[in-house]
C-alpha cells in the first residue's frame, strides 16, 4: 500500500505529527503552521495505515463549516467518501449522542435545541413567577450565570450554599430553569455537553460502548476549549482512546465564555505520556505580516512561547489608513476592495475584521452603495434574524406541539388578536397542571375559557399546526416550509410591510425555502434515522448562520475577528483600530482581558497571507454616540517600519513645509486659519494647527491639541476658533 501521498507536501516536524503511533499528542504551535493541515493528514493517515474505519475516529472542529471543509479535503486525499466520519463541533456531536439514547439522558425522543433567545424568554418568565427585580438581577446577567455555571459543569443542586440573598436568588432561579426546561424536554447549548457527560459516567456500559468504537479522538482549535468540553474529552476517551490535540496558546480568545487555556498545559498530565511537537514555520503570511504578528504577541506575558519564521517573501508593507470619521473609513475599504478586484483578484480573496459586530452596518452600507457583494460570516446570522426564527418557530411546532419556546414566540406572531391576558392565562393553567402550552390552550379551549377574537385565532392556530402535521409526510420538507409560512401568515405579513425591512424579511422568508431545498440528511449507517423536518431544524439551531447567502457567489468575506479564527485571506482589512473600540472598553483595565485583546489582534493579523490593510477613524459614531479615541495601542505596537501610511489620492496633500511657505489660508471655512496659529475646539480645548489636506467640504485639518495630541479633523464640523 503507498502511503508516502499523505505525507507529501509536509515538513518533518508535520510528519512527525502526522505518522506518530497511536498515542495521545499535543500539536503545540503558531498561527498558520499547518496544525489544521496535520491534523486532516493524521486522519488520512490513520485510515491507510491503522486500518480505521471512518466511524472509528471522531474529530473536534470549532464550526460546522470548518467539519465540513475538513471532510472535504479528506475525501481528496484519500479518494473514498469520508460521510461517516464523526466530525462536528462539540455541541454538534454531544447532540448526536442525545439523539441516539435520548431515553438513557432522560430526554423525550423529540427533544429540542433552546437558542439563546428562547433561554432569555424562559428566565425571564420564571423571574415573573417568583417575582424577582428586574433591576437587581437583570435576566441576561442571570441567563449568563446559568450558562456559565453549565459551562463549569455545574448544576443547580451543586452550587455551594450560600448566605447572599443575591447569590441565592440566582441559584432559585436556576434549578427552576433546569426543571422547566427538563420539563418540556427543552436542552439548551450547555446541557448538551452536561447531559452526555453524565450520561456516560451514569451509564459506564454505554461508555465503554463508545470506548470500543472509537479508535481515535482529534481535536482542532483545543485553546479554547472550556472545563466541561475538556472533562467531557476526558471522560469520554478514558484511558482507551487516544488522543490527539492541536492548538494555539497565542489564539486563545473565547476566555469571556469560559475557556481555559491553561487546559494546554493540564493535557499533559491528564492524558497519559503525550508526544509533543512543535511547529515552527509558518506558510500562510509573508514575512512583513509575520514579523508585525510576532512583535506585537511579544507584549503579552506568560506565553507559552514560540518562534514562528517563514520561507516566504518579505511582500508589500502594512497599509495604515487614518479615517476622519467611520464613513470615510468605509468608503476606503470599499474603494481598496474594488481596486483589488480591478487588479483581477477575486472578491472572496479578501476579508473585512473588525471587533463588534455592530461596525458591519457602515462597512455594509458603503458595500452596496459601490455596488460589491458581501456575505457576513457567523455575526448576523441568518437563522438568527427574527422572520427566520418565527418561522422556524412553525416547523418546531409542527414536529413537537409541546414546544413551549416555540409555542410563545408565534402564538401571536402574525398578529392575530391573542392578547397578553390570555397568554399569561395560558401559562397560569399549563403550570398548574403540569402540561404544555400546547395542551392547556387545547383544554382552555374545550373547556369554553378563552372567548371572542382569540378564541378564534386560537383555533385556528390549532387547526393549522395539526393539518401541517399530518400532512408533513406526504409532501416534501420545502413544501411543508412553503405551506407553514403561507397559511400562518407570516409572508403576508411581511409582504405588506412597507419598505426595504420588510422586503429584506421577505428575500429572507424565501432564503429558507431554498434552504430547504437544499437540504438533504446525511444519514450515517449507523445513525438513528431522523426525518428531514427534525434534521432541518436541528440544524437551523445548531449552526446557526454557517449557511447563510450563497456560497459560490464572488463575495467579500466580512466577519468579526472572533469568527476569523481558523481562515485564511490573500487581502484582510482590519477596521475600526482604536482604543476603546479595540482593545474593547471593557477590557482595557484588567490585563488579562487586554491579553485576551492582544490575541484576537494577532489572530486578526496572521489571517492575512499576502496584504494587511489597517484602518481607524479619529472620529467615530457607533452605538449613537460619537468618540474621539487615538488609535489603538496595538497598531502602535507593531514596528512602524513594516507600516505606510496612506493619504487619500483624490485630495490635495500638502507637506507642512511646503504649505507654510504658500498662502497661509485654505479651504473655504477656513480663510482666518494658518499652519503654527493657536485654535480652540469646543471638546479637546486649545492646540496648534499643524497641517491641513483637501477642499470645501472635504478639507480637513490637523491640530496638535495641548491635552488631547494630535487630531485630524473635518473642518466643516470642528467649529474651531481662532484663538
Ligand atoms: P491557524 O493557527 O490559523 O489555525 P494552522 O496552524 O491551522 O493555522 P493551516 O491552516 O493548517 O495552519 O495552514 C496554513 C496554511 O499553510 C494553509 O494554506 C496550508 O495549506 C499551508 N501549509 C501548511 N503546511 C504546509 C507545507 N508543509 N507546505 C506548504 N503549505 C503548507
Ligand atoms: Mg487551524
Amino acid at each position: 500500500m503507498d502511503v508516502s501521498h499523505i505525507l507529501d507536501g509536509l515538513n518533518d516536524a508535520q510528519r512527525e505529527a502526522v505518522a506518530a503511533p497511536m498515542q495521545n499528542l499535543l500539536v503545540l504551535a503558531g498561527a498558520g503552521s499547518g496544525k489544521t493541515r496535520v491534523l486532516v493528514h493524521r486522519i488520512a493517515w490513520l485510515m491507510e495505515t491503522e486500518n480505521l474505519s471512518p466511524s472509528s475516529i471522531m474529530a473536534v472542529t470549532f464550526t460546522n463549516k470548518a467539519a465540513k471543509e475538513m471532510r472535504g479535503r479528506i475525501e481528496q486525499l484519500l479518494d473514498i467518501p469520508a460521510r461517516s466520519l464523526w466530525f462536528g463541533t462539540f455541541h454538534g456531536i454531544a447532540h448526536r449522542f442525545l439523539r441516539a439514547h435520548s431515553r438513557d439522558a432522560k430526554l423525550p425522543e423529540n427533544f429540542q435545541i433552546l437558542d439563546s433567545d428562547d433561554q432569555l424568554r424562559i428566565v425571564k418568565r420564571i423571574m415573573r413567577e417568583f417575582n424577582v427585580d428586574e433591576t437587581r438581577w437583570p435576566p441576561k446577567q442571570v441567563q449568563s450565570f446559568i450558562n456559565s455555571k453549565k459551562d463549569e459543569g455545574i448544576r443547580a443542586a451543586y452550587l455551594p450554599p450560600t448566605h447572599s440573598q443575591y447569590d441565592h436568588t440566582l441559584a432559585e432561579i436556576y434549578k427552576q430553569y433546569e426543571a422547566q426546561c427538563q420539563q418540556s424536554g427543552m436542552v439548551d447549548f450547555g446541557e448538551l455537553l452536561l447531559r452526555s457527560h453524565e450520561l456516560w459516567l451514569n451509564n459506564p456500559a454505554l461508555l465503554a460502548h463508545y470506548q470500543d468504537r472509537f479508535r481515535y479522538l482529534l481535536v482542532d482549535e483545543f485553546q479554547d476549549t472550556n472545563t466541561i468540553q475538556y472533562a467531557w474529552l476526558r471522560v469520554l476517551a478514558g484511558d482507551r482512546i487516544p488522543i490527539m490535540v492541536v492548538g494555539d496558546d497565542d489564539q486563545s480568545i473565547y476566555g469571556w465564555r469560559g475557556a481555559k487555556i491553561e487546559n494546554i498545559q493540564q493535557f499533559q498530565f491528564d492524558f497519559a505520556s503525550p508526544l509533543v511537537v512543535k511547529l515552527e514555520q509558518n506558510y500562510r503570511s509573508t514575512s512583513t505580516i509575520l514579523k508585525a504578528a510576532n512583535t506585537l504577541i511579544a507584549n503579552n506575558g506568560d506565553r507559552l512561547g514560540k518562534d514562528l519564521w517563514t520561507n516566504g517573501n518579505e511582500g508589500e508593507p502594512i497599509d495604515l489608513y487614518a479615517a476622519f470619521n467611520e464613513q470615510d473609513e468605509a468608503n476606503y475599504i470599499a474603494d481598496r476592495i474594488s481596486s483589488w478586484v480591478d487588479q483581477g483578484r477575486q472578491r472572496s480573496d479578501s476579508a473585512i475584521l473588525y471587533r463588534s459586530n455592530a461596525q458591519s452596518r457602515v462597512l455594509e452600507e458603503f458595500l452596496i452603495r459601490q455596488a460589491i457583494p458581501y456575505r457576513i460570516y457567523g455575526g448576523l446570522r441568518f437563522y438568527d434574524r427574527q422572520e427566520i426564527r418565527n418561522a422556524v418557530a412553525y416547523l418546531r411546532l409542527v414536529f413537537y406541539r409541546h414546544d413551549d419556546a416555540a409555542f410563545e414566540r408565534v402564538v401571536n406572531v402574525p398578529t392575530r388578536g391573542v392578547g397578553n391576558k390570555t397568554v399569561s392565562d395560558l401559562r397560569v393553567h399549563a403550570r398548574e397542571q403540569s402540561i404544555s402550552l400546547w395542551q392547556a390552550c387545547v383544554e382552555r379551549l374545550q373547556l369554553g375559557l378563552i372567548k371572542g377574537k382569540a378564541k378564534q385565532s386560537l383555533t385556528q392556530f390549532i387547526d393549522l399546526i395539526d393539518s401541517l402535521s399530518a400532512e408533513q409526510d406526504q409532501i416534501s420538507l420545502a413544501q411543508l416550509t412553503e405551506q407553514a409560512i403561507t397559511r400562518s401568515g407570516l409572508k403576508d405579513f411581511h409582504a405588506n410591510e412597507k419598505g426595504e425591512k420588510g422586503q429584506a424579511r421577505l428575500e429572507n422568508l424565501n432564503e429558507l425555502l431554498t434552504a430547504a431545498r437544499d437540504f438533504s440528511v446525511d444519514n450515517d449507517d449507523d445513525d438513528e434515522e431522523l426525518t428531514p423536518l427534525a434534521a432541518f431544524i436541528a440544524q437551523a439551531a445548531l449552526d446557526a448562520g454557517e449557511q447563510q447567502a450563497d456560497e459560490h457567489q464572488d463575495c467579500v468575506q466580512m466577519m468579526t475577528l472572533h469568527s476569523a479564527k481558523g481562515l485564511e485571506f490573500p487581502l484582510v482589512l482590519m477596521a475600526g483600530m482604536e482604543e476603546g473600540l479595540f482593545p474593547h472598553q471593557m477590557s482595557m483595565e484588567d490585563p488579562s482581558r487586554l491579553s485576551e485583546e492582544r490575541r484576537l489582534c494577532y489572530v486578526g493579523v496572521t489571517r492575512a497571507m499576502e496584504k494587511l490593510i489597517i484602518t481607524y477613524a479619529e472620529s467615530r459614531r457607533l452605538y449613537g454616540q460619537e468618540k474621539f479615541n487615538p488609535v489603538s495601542r496595538f497598531v502602535r505596537e507593531i514596528p512602524a517600519d513594516l507600516m505606510q501610511e496612506v493619504r487619500i489620492k483624490n485630495s490635495v496633500s500638502m507637506p507642512v513645509s511646503f504649505a507654510a511657505s504658500q498662502s497661509s489660508s485654505f479651504g473655504e471655512e477656513s480663510a482666518e486659519f494658518h499652519l503654527g496659529q493657536v485654535v480652540n475646539h469646543a471638546k479637546f480645548g486649545e492646540g496648534t494647527v499643524l497641517n491641513y489636506e483637501g477642499q470645501g467640504s472635504h478639507a480637513r485639518i490637523q491640530v496638535n491639541f495641548f491635552d488631547h495630541g494630535s487630531k485630524w479633523l473635518v473642518l466643516s464640523y470642528a467649529k474651531l476658533e481662532a484663538v
